[in-house]
């Protein structure tokens, strides 16, 4: 067995703790490159004496500087910027790079990481919806092995065979199951005065904020049918949701002769991080075990789009012209920072999205490169600010 140098990009993250757990683990298995973080600098700081990587990256210079003087003598070299980001994701001496950086920030750093044909461990589900085919293509061109970590696209991988090139054949649709969030039952009408806090409370995962809200307006799910689309080349029609309040089968691969595979197991993030590390083997997470006999009932319903608005709009994404996707992501990025700052109410994310949605021009051409991209992502959030001010 090798060892795996590992990238770990938002190392501070709910991901990149838990990501952190589980190579601590394996010190036989997995050493840390290079550890990645936004803001909290105490927390990176602690993190890097604790594993000691090569390198620590943040993106704003007077913060790497606090850090560099916090870890020196350590042997951490501190790098600051967008530029040193996609650097050591490259780099050549990395094997593994951990995406879980929020938001479409992270898509830069993920393209340079499969264009460099890295073990690619994607929890940044934003950087796919938004980087879409281009996404794909830098994967195919660098040989990078792409391993999803979100808990519903690590069950479809891990319901399928190794052999990407039997899936179109055997798979007949996938089923995505939601929570539901923490309003599932909660009159829709009374959703315009939850606070963050409420909405950020979700039954059975604990997650960064952004992912929360998204949980609870199920925009997360949308996302994730938008990444299962690229991620297991599929039909927009191809990929459905159900709902299951218990979280415990963490989605299902339906296959031409109507035989259900399901992947099951407590919601513990450390599973399919586990999965994404040891892939193709399978190696101690920490998460507990299922018991079968205290698990109760497992129930299903389906989503009521009164309550969710929001999850439409990913088939109506997919089936539109390409750079959709990225408008509805980047509209999304903007509302729910303005919801968890107070600025909008809870159901006015949805206006916010469907707004910028109807009204960002797309552009021919748009979605072809990292460039074009990010001017679209930047017309969207301007587009939706503009509805910000005028809801306000
Ligand atoms: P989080 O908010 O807890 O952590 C985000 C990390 O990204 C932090 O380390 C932060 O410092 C860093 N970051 C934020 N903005 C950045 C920027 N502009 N540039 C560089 N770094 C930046 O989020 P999380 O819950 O860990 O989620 C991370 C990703 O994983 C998201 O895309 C989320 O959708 C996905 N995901 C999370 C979970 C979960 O259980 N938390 C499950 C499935 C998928
Ligand atoms: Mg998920």
């Amino acid at each position: 067995m090798t060892m795996q140098r590992v990238c770990l990009l938002g190392a501070t993250g709910s991901i990149g703790v838990s990501t952190l757990d589980v190579i601590a683990r394996h010190p036989d298995r997995y050493e840390l490159f290079a550890l990645s973080a936004h803001s909290r600098i105490d927390e990176l700081a602690a993190q890097c004496l604790q594993f000691r990587p090569r390198y620590a990256v943040l993106p704003d210079a007077a913060a790497a500087q606090t850090l560099r003087e916090r870890l020196a003598g350590s042997g951490v070299e501190v790098l600051s910027g967008a530029a040193a980001l996609a650097e050591v994701a490259a780099h050549a001496e990395v094997d593994t790079v951990m995406a879980a950086i929020v938001g479409a920030a992270g898509l830069a750093p993920c393209l340079a990481a499969a264009r460099a044909g890295k073990r690619l461990l994607l929890a940044n589900k934003e950087a796919l919806v938004v980087g879409g085919a281009l996404f794909m293509a830098a994967v195919k061109e660098g040989g990078a092995t792409l391993l999803p970590i979100d808990s519903e696209h690590s069950a479809i991988f891990q319901c399928l065979p190794e052999d990407r090139s039997t899936w179109a054949r055997r798979i007949d649709h996938i089923v995505l199951t939601a929570s539901g969030g923490p309003f599932r039952s909660r009159d829709p009408a009374s959703l315009s005065n939850v606070t963050p806090d409420e909405a950020c409370a979700h039954p059975n995962w604990v997650m960064g904020r952004k992912i929360s809200v998204d949980s609870a307006t199920m925009m997360n799910k949308a996302l994730e049918v938008i990444e299962a689309r690229w991620l297991f080349d599929l039909q927009p029609e191809q990929v459905r949701v159900v709902l299951h309040p218990q979280s415990i089968i963490h989605s299902m691969v339906v296959c031409r002769d109507h035989s259900v595979l399901a992947q099951l197991g407590t919601p513990d993030m450390r599973v399919p991080i586990a999965y994404g590390l040891a892939w193709p083997e399978r190696i101690e997470s920490g998460a507990e075990q299922l018991d079968f006999m205290r698990l109760g009932t497992l129930s299903f319903e389906p989503a009521d789009e009164r309550r969710y608005p929001g999850l439409p709009l990913a088939w109506a994404a997919l089936r539109g012209p390409e750079g959709g996707t990225a408008v509805l992501n980047a509209a999304n990025e903007v509302a729910v920072a303005a919801f968890l700052a107070g600025t909008i109410r809870f159901d006015q994310i949805h206006s916010v999205n469907a707004h910028t949605f109807e009204r960002t021009p797309l552009g021919s051409g748009a979605a072809g490169s990292l460039a074009g991209l990010l001017s679209l992502d930047a017309e969207a959030r301007s587009v939706a600010r503009q509805h910000l001010k005028a809801l306000s």
